[in-house]
């Protein structure tokens, strides 16, 4: 029998972020990456496996920590040593946004999963259940989604976390994902690039995998999180609406306006959000790098999807409203007759002036807090 070819590498990087001294936890990671590595070696042995383990000891191992700031360390980390995936390793709890508490973090935008082992326990079976959570937040990262058999069902309570195998399907899904990225990164073909080249080319190597990233955040759910957004929207929307002059305005913008301004605003708006909150900060390298500009691509997509979603949502309501009000009040008060036509200029012309104000109300939002929101897939 011919043995199995290996065509590609596929590197995940373990990095241990705090100053673990306590040798029982460091020993349960060490087995845990081997637990890891032994598995994904047997159910993918199309692919070589890297598994360093590198210990950066930057935090204390007291206390609760932010994961968006993990995050970033195990990107910058795996930038800078060529991996494909980072697994950011930490005993604290993490500080979790949604739920009571999270036990880890995948962000699939930046290839890195954050990873608590505080409520892992400290005896025996600790490795394995870590390893279990590990599987999970791969699975994650490599675009899967919650399932009832394998690992990733998702885990209720941290004694439930046991090491089982990727399931066929999902097994032919990594496959199909990790195939591309394991190829060569785009940096290694040709050593200087124009920069806007160098974006479009990172998008075409696989767009199909980069639109699926954007659609899993749900980035039309994004104006739920965000209530410094919402309210500045919400306000201008209201505002707009108990004012007579913009009921004129709106029902009379002519036809260019009608369909190029909301297309403006909505980039503005995107553009402001990125650059205000520092999304494009991925790396401090100044390289160009392929998963660099991934992550920007994914990040620029999840917002420019959520900021029309911004603006759907007030279109739709505002026409609900123009709708409603009847037409005699409306002659009244603003002294306009609403046709149809009439109707849609002016919702079109609320949304456009509210996700503006949404992007003025967003960059108020606290540094970090549309990051998070837009990095991480789950809180486990
Ligand atoms: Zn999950």
């Amino acid at each position: 029998m011919v043995s199995q070819v290996v065509e590609t590498t596929v590197s995940v990087g373990w990095i241990l972020a705090a100053d673990v001294v306590d040798a029982t936890i460091l020993r349960a990671y060490y087995q845990a990456r081997d637990i890891v590595l032994r598995i994904l070696q047997d159910q993918f042995p199309e692919f070589s496996w890297e598994m360093p383990f590198v210990e950066r000891r930057v935090y204390m191992p007291l206390g609760a920590l932010d994961p968006l700031p993990l995050a970033e360390l195990g990107a910058e980390e795996k930038i800078y040593r060529h991996w494909d995936y980072a697994i950011v390793l930490v005993p604290n709890e993490l500080n979790p946004r949604h739920r009571i508490f999270t036990l880890a973090l995948p962000s699939s935008a930046l290839e890195v999963a954050v990873v608590s082992s505080a409520r892992l326990g400290h005896d025996e079976g600790a490795a394995e259940r870590l390893a279990a959570l590990v599987l999970h937040e791969l699975g994650h990262l490599w675009g899967l989604d919650h399932a009832p058999e394998g690992p990733m069902v998702p885990p209720a309570v941290p004694e439930q976390l046991q090491v089982t195998l990727f399931p066929r399907e999902q097994q032919e899904a990594i496959i199909a994902h990790l195939r591309p990225i394991a190829d060569a990164r785009l940096e290694e073909q040709q050593p200087r690039w124009n920069i806007f080249l160098f974006y479009i080319r990172t998008f075409f190597l696989n767009p199909r995998e980069i639109l699926l990233s954007i659609w899993g955040y749900t980035p039309w759910r994004m104006p739920l999180y965000l209530g410094r957004l919402t309210a500045a929207a919400a306000i201008s929307t209201i505002f707009l609406l108990l004012t007579a002059e913009a009921w004129e305005v709106g029902s009379h913008l002519p036809g260019n306006t009608f369909f190029f301004a909301p297309l403006g605003a909505i980039l503005l708006a995107t553009l402001a959000l990125f650059f205000g909150q520092n999304m494009g900060q991925v790396t401090r390298e100044i390289a160009l790098r392929e998963q660099a500009a991934r992550t920007r691509i994914v990040l620029f997509g999840t917002l420019l999807l959520g900021m029309s979603a911004v603006w759907g949502v007030i279109y739709v309501i505002s026409l609900l409203i123009a709708f409603l009000l009847p037409r005699s009040v409306l002659a009244q008060w603003a002294g306009i007759n609403l046709d149809t036509l009439a109707v849609l200029r002016y919702a079109n012309f609320m949304a456009t002036v509210g996700v503006l104000a949404a992007a003025l109300g967003g960059n108020l939002e606290e540094e970090g807090d549309i990051k998070a929101e837009v990095l991480f897939d789950e809180e486990t």
